[in-house]
């Protein structure tokens, strides 16, 4: 058996950072949880795994790979820790400045790293359907849906702006709505209208462990590789 790699998961605490204790956890994962890193108002005693407060960040054990579900305010300084530690970086936390958008492309010139707003290999394939049909429905009005429970903090969504770039890369150029509801996981419509007829290209996720195993997968296979700014499509199909 092939030696585990060491995990780092920044944002433990939080309904994405329990879905990846859980699940790397677990001996097939093929990983080793060695540090988890959240607010300390947040933190939370796991079986097995060190538990570390955010403000103690830089007294982590050595990792190979940080998975970083936190919140905007957290991703710098686990973008400056992987840096200083060569380590690489699997970051889902959404909601990112411009400015920490051009800091994760500088960074990868020095170390192999991927953000992406969503880590399911549904919305992956989604991504390949909406860019064909807008590039198939030229001058039809493309509107983009979607809903998450009422605790999420940005809209649009990551994906459905991610999704957006997909459709405009096709030639359209979409609209955004948001719903927030209740705890809906998360749900995004890709609705192609013209006058008469409607096609609709639904991704629904039923839990948060799609997003844990994909980024859980997508790590085991980014810390190997060269410096470089990688996409989820080719790590994770
Ligand atoms: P949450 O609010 O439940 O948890 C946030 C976590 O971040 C907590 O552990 C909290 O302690 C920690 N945190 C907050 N501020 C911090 C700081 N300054 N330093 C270190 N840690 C800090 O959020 P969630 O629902 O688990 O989502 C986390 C992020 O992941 C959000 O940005 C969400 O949009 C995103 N998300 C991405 C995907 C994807 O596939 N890319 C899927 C689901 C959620």
């Amino acid at each position: 058996m092939n030696t585990p790699i060491r995990i780092l998961i920044h944002g433990s605490s939080g309904r994405m950072g329990q879905a990846l204790q859980r699940l790397g956890k677990q001996p097939a994962s093929g990983c080793q949880v060695v540090a988890a890193v959240a607010r300390r108002v947040d933190l939370r005693v796991v079986d097995g795994i060190p538990q570390f407060a955010a403000s103690e960040l830089s007294g982590v054990p050595d990792f190979d790979v940080a998975i970083d579900f936190s919140l905007p305010q957290g991703f710098d300084a686990i973008l400056q820790l992987c840096l200083a530690r060569k380590a690489a970086l699997v970051s889902g936390t959404t909601g990112l400045s411009e400015a920490q958008q051009a800091a994760l492309a500088a960074a990868s010139e020095r170390i192999p790293l991927i953000w992406a707003s969503n880590f399911s290999l549904g919305v992956a394939v989604l991504h390949d359907l909406v860019e064909r049909a807008a590039s198939m429905l030229q001058g039809w009005d493309c509107d983009i849906v979607e809903a998450h429970h009422t605790r999420k903090q940005d809209a649009p969504s990551g994906t459905a702006l991610t999704l957006g770039r997909s459709a405009e890369a096709g030639g359209a150029h979409p609209h955004y709505a948001s719903i927030r509801a209740g705890d809906i996981v998360g749900e995004h419509l890709v609705q192609f209208t013209s006058a008469g007829e409607r096609i609709e290209l639904v991704h629904r996720a039923h839990n948060r462990d799609i997003f844990a195993s994909g980024a859980l997968h997508v790590a085991q296979r980014l810390h190997t590789r060269p410096p470089g700014q990688y996409q989820v499509s080719e790590l994770l199909k």
